[in-house]
């Protein structure tokens, strides 16, 4: 199926969703085809997932491209996930739509250096522990090159608080506005690990002025092979997929 419209966070709002990580085509067939009748255009999917411990799920790695990019070409979609090795770039990397730079790599300097050169829209989450003006050197790194289709991507700190899996700086929102003019996303799952809270997260971020949001979702969020605890399940994703249309609308 053809892909409706560029991807555009500049003049256009837009909620990312999916997996944690690619668990098979036929859930991920699922998760988007959900997604798809509610209007979502870009869909997130984990391949090589870097996790704390070596004994989680890594992911699928290429298997999970494949069925990312084969989903999302059936349905007519965009397909995200997160670019891990500088070697893969070029290969396993080339039919995907869009490409994050997770928290862990922000700072590989090397990956942004390259990545600059890619012509795709790349998200750059920040990282853990850096200052805005740290990531806002980090997206200097990938437009080196050209590139000026980056979108940056609040995903929490690290601070004493452990109430929540990182603590989300909204202040981050209107803060890279003033200081740059690249769009800004928010991720409130992997900053609240918390799917209690990533309604109210979502809602704070739309009305702090981000550009979009990113956020995981599942067919049954427990039986998820990473994440799980901060996973929306369907009719909590539509809900919440309503009401921050609505409220965005009513923003303006
Ligand atoms: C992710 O979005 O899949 C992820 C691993 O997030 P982060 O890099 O923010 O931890
Ligand atoms: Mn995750």
């Amino acid at each position: 199926m053809k892909k409706m419209n560029e991807i555009d966070f500049k003049s256009k709002f837009n909620v990312i969703a999916g997996p944690c990580a690619v668990e098979s085509y036929d859930s991920l067939f699922e998760i988007a085809s959900f997604l798809q009748g509610l209007g979502v255009q870009i869909i997130r999917g984990g391949s090589f997932k870097l996790r704390t411990s070596v004994d989680s799920f890594q992911g699928l790695g290429e298997e999970a491209i494949r069925y990312l990019v084969q989903v999302c070409q059936e349905l007519g979609l965009f397909s995200l996930t997160e670019v891990v090795e500088l070697r893969d770039l070029h290969s396993v990397f080339q039919d995907v739509d869009v490409l994050m730079v997770g928290a862990r790599n922000m700072y590989n300097y090397p990956l942004l250096k390259e990545l600059s050169m890619v012509d795709k829209p790349i998200i750059l989450k920040r990282a853990m522990s850096a200052t805005i003006k740290e990531w806002l050197s980090a997206a200097e790194y990938l437009q080196a090159n050209g590139n000026d289709n980056i979108i940056l991507c609040e995903r929490g700190i690290r601070t004493f608080e452990t109430a929540t899996r990182n603590t989300l700086d909204l202040s981050a929102v209107p803060i890279v506005k003033s200081m740059s003019d690249y769009p800004i996303i928010v991720d409130p799952s992997h900053s609240t690990g918390n799917s209690e809270f990533v309604p109210s997260m979502s809602m704070a971020a739309v009305a702090a002025g981000a550009d979009g949001l990113i956020i995981e979702i599942h067919k049954e969020p427990e039986k998820s092979l990473s994440d799980a605890k901060q996973l929306l399940d369907f009719e909590s994703f539509e809900d919440l997929y309503k009401a921050v249309n609505s409220l965005k609308n009513y923003l303006g």
